[in-house]
C-alpha cells in the first residue's frame, strides 16, 4: 500500500477495530478487507449467484490504491456491531418541548454513532411569542440551539468523532438578528456551524433596495419587516468578523429537490455540502483524482478510461453502503431507502491541476473542473441506471423529477464534500479546495523538526534539481512560494496555495462544479486578514450571481484557534 505516515497515524488512532481495552486488534489492510467484504455482501440480496468475493476484491483494490474512499463512518463501522455507516443526516425540529427534545436524543444517537446532524430551527415560534400551557414566554431558536450545543459536548468524549451540526434559520424568521449574531463570541454554540437560510424574495429585496417581510412561524402571518439592505450587511459584517455564519439559498435547493412531493428540503449537513429532507441520510465517498492521472510522452493527462470505471464500482459500492449501514433510528432507514441518495464526489483536485500543469487561479482550470465534474455526474449517473435495471428504481423514482426518464437506482449521485480526513488518508489536497500550505514544519515531541512538504511539489523540485531543506523552510515560514527568488516563475505559476487564489477564482471554482453537482459543494473562500467587508460582500453576491447553492467564507485570523496556519512554523 502507498500510505503515508500521517495516515497510518490517523487509523490507528480512531479507526482500526479495538478491544475492550482500547488495543487495535486489526491493521491497515484487515481495516479495508472488513469494509470491502461487508460492502460487497450486498450484492448477495439481488443474485444469489453474485460473485461477492471477486467484487470485495475490487473494492479494497479501490481502497487500498487510495483511488476511492468512502466517508469515514463507513471506514470505521462497516462489518462491525455499530454499523452506522453515513457521514450526513437532517432532522426535522418542531415547535413543542417534545419535539425539540426528541430531535436532541435522536442528535445524540447519531453523533455516538459519527454521523453529522444538520437542522433548520425555522419552525420555532419566535422568543417573546406566548406558551399556550404555561402562559409564558418562548425562548426562541438561539436559545434551544444551545441545548443542542450542550448535548452535542457531552456526546463528544463517548463517541468516534466530534460531532457536528449545521443550524439554519430562514431570513424572514422573526428571530434572525439574534441569530446572526449567535456565534459572535468565539466561545459560543462552537459544535455548530451556522447558515442563514436565504430566500429569492429576500436576494430580490437586496438587489432593489427594498424591505422584505418576516413570517411568523406559527401563524405564517406577517410579523414586521426590515431592510434586506441592512440585514445582507449584518450578514457580511458577522462573516467577515470571525467566518460566520455562511449563507445557503433554500430556493436553490429546492429547485433541485429530486422529489418535491415529499416536501421541503430545509438544512444541509454540517459542512453543507448535502441538502437533505427531514430524516434522510447520506453516504459519501471521494475519488482521489491524482490516482486518475496516466503519463504519456506528453506528459499528465487524465485517463478517462481509468475515471469511468473507478466512477460506476464506486457509485455500486455507495448503493452498497444504504442497504448494509445499521441506521440509527427507524425513520431514517425508511426515508433513507426512499430515495436511495448517494453523494460521490472528488478529492486531490488541486494537486491534479499541479500534475497537469495548470494553476488554480486561471481559466483554464474553472473549465477543467467543469468538465471532469460532468464526466463524473453523466457515468454516475448511467452507472445508477444499470443498477436500477437489477435492483430496481428508488421507490420514489416515479414520484421524482426523473420519472418520464430512464429508471435511476439513486435519486442524487454526486456531492463534493471537504474529506477533512479521507484528503490525509489518501495523502492528497481535500476536495477541490487549493492546497492551504505546500510545506509545513512540525515540532516532534523530542524537540526535532519534521518538514513536510506537499507530494506534487517534492516531486517537481527534485525533478528540477532545486529541492532542499532550506528552500523547504523558507516556503514554510513565508506560507507561499509567490515571492521567492530561487524558485522558477512556471513553478510559481502552477503552485499557488490558498490565498493566492483570488476569492473570485475561490467562486469560479466552486460555482464550476456546482453546475454538474447534483447535491452542493463544500467549499470556503479565504480571504486575507486585511481583506475588507466590501470584499466579503462582493463574493456573497457572485456566489448567488454563479449560482453556488451557499457559500461559506473564511478572512484568516478572524478566529483565535483556527485549524490551519500560514507562514508559521508550528
Ligand atoms: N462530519 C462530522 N464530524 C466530523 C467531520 C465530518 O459529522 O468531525 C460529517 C459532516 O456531515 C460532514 C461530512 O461528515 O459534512 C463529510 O466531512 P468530511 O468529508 O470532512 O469527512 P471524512 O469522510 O473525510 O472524515
Amino acid at each position: 500500500m502507498k500510505i503515508g505516515k500521517n495516515a497510518i497515524t490517523v487509523l490507528e488512532k480512531r479507526y482500526l477495530k479495538k478491544d475492550e481495552n482500547g488495543k487495535n486488534i486489526e491493521t491497515v489492510e484487515q481495516m479495508f478487507r472488513r469494509v470491502a467484504d461487508a460492502i460487497a455482501a450486498a450484492d448477495a440480496a439481488y443474485d444469489d449467484k453474485a460473485d461477492v468475493k471477486k467484487l470485495s476484491d475490487r473494492f479494497y483494490e479501490l481502497m487500498t490504491n487510495l483511488e476511492f474512499l468512502p466517508n469515514s463512518p463507513t471506514l470505521m463501522n462497516a462489518g462491525k456491531e455499530l454499523g452506522q455507516l453515513s457521514a450526513c443526516f437532517v432532522l426535522p425540529v418542531g415547535d413543542s418541548m417534545e419535539e425539540i427534545f426528541e430531535a436532541i436524543k435522536q442528535a445524540a444517537l447519531i453523533h455516538k454513532s459519527g454521523g453529522g446532524t444538520g437542522f433548520s430551527f425555522s419552525r420555532l415560534r419566535a422568543s417573546g411569542a406566548t406558551v399556550r400551557s404555561t402562559g409564558g414566554v418562548a425562548s426562541g431558536p438561539v436559545s434551544f440551539m444551545r441545548v443542542f450545543n450542550m448535548a452535542t459536548e457531552a456526546v463528544k468524549q463517548g463517541g468516534t468523532r466530534r460531532g457536528a451540526n449545521m443550524g439554519i434559520l430562514r431570513v424572514d424568521h422573526p428571530d434572525i438578528l439574534d441569530f446572526i449574531d449567535c456565534k459572535k463570541n468565539n466561545a459560543d454554540i462552537t459544535n455548530f456551524n451556522i447558515s442563514v437560510g436565504i430566500t429569492e424574495a429576500f436576494m430580490q429585496a437586496v438587489q432593489n433596495g427594498d424591505t422584505y417581510e418576516l413570517v411568523d412561524p406559527k401563524s405564517k402571518q406577517a410579523a414586521g419587516e426590515l431592510e434586506a439592505r441592512e440585514v445582507f450587511h449584518k450578514i457580511v459584517e458577522s462573516a467577515w468578523r470571525n467566518g460566520e455564519p455562511g449563507i445557503i439559498f433554500l430556493d436553490r435547493l429546492n429547485r433541485d429537490n429530486v422529489v418535491p412531493s415529499q416536501g421541503e428540503i430545509e438544512s444541509t449537513n454540517p459542512c453543507g455540502e448535502q441538502p437533505l429532507l427531514p430524516y434522510e441520510s447520506c453516504n459519501l465517498g471521494s475519488i482521489n483524482l491524482v490516482t486518475m492521472l496516466a503519463k504519456d510522452k506528453n506528459g499528465w493527462r487524465i485517463d478517462y478510461k481509468k475515471l469511468e470505471r473507478t466512477v460506476e464500482d464506486a457509485v455500486h459500492f455507495l448503493d452498497n453502503v444504504i442497504d448494509v449501514n445499521k441506521y440509527p433510528l427507524e425513520e431514517i432507514d425508511f426515508t433513507t431507502k426512499q430515495t436511495r441518495k448517494i453523494g460521490l464526489g472528488v478529492m486531490g483536485w488541486s494537486d491534479m491541476l499541479a500534475y497537469l500543469g495548470m494553476s488554480y487561479n486561471s481559466e483554464e482550470a474553472v473549465a477543467l473542473a467543469g468538465e471532469v465534474m460532468k464526466f463524473i455526474t453523466e457515468t454516475g449517473r448511467r452507472a445508477s441506471a444499470r443498477l436500477a435495471k437489477v435492483r430496481g428504481a428508488f421507490p420514489l423514482f416515479g414520484e421524482s423529477i426523473f420519472a418520464a426518464g430512464e429508471p435511476l437506482r439513486n435519486a442524487t449521485i454526486t456531492t463534493i464534500a471537504p474529506t477533512g480526513t479521507l484528503s490525509i488518508i489518501a495523502g492528497c489536497s481535500s476536495g477541490v479546495e487549493p492546497v492551504f500550505a505546500y510545506v509545513f514544519i512540525r515540532n516532534v515531541m523530542d524537540g526535532t523538526e519534521m518538514i513536510e512538504v506537499n507530494p506534487v511539489l517534492r516531486e517537481t523540485l527534485e525533478a528540477r534539481g532545486l529541492y532542499s531543506d532550506e528552500l523547504m523552510k523558507k516556503i514554510a515560514a513565508e506560507g507561499t512560494l509567490q515571492h521567492i527568488d530561487e524558485i522558477p516563475d512556471d513553478i510559481k505559476r502552477v503552485f499557488v496555495c490558498s490565498h493566492d487564489v483570488s476569492p473570485l477564482y475561490h467562486v469560479k471554482m466552486q460555482a464550476a462544479f456546482q453546475k454538474h453537482t447534483d447535491n452542493a459543494v463544500s467549499k470556503t473562500v479565504n480571504f486575507a486578514h486585511n481583506a475588507t467587508m466590501e470584499d466579503v460582500e462582493e463574493v456573497y453576491m457572485l456566489a448567488y450571481e454563479l449560482d453556488c447553492k451557499g457559500v461559506t467564507i473564511y478572512r484568516d485570523g478572524s478566529r483565535a484557534e483556527q485549524v490551519l496556519n500560514i507562514g508559521s512554523v508550528k
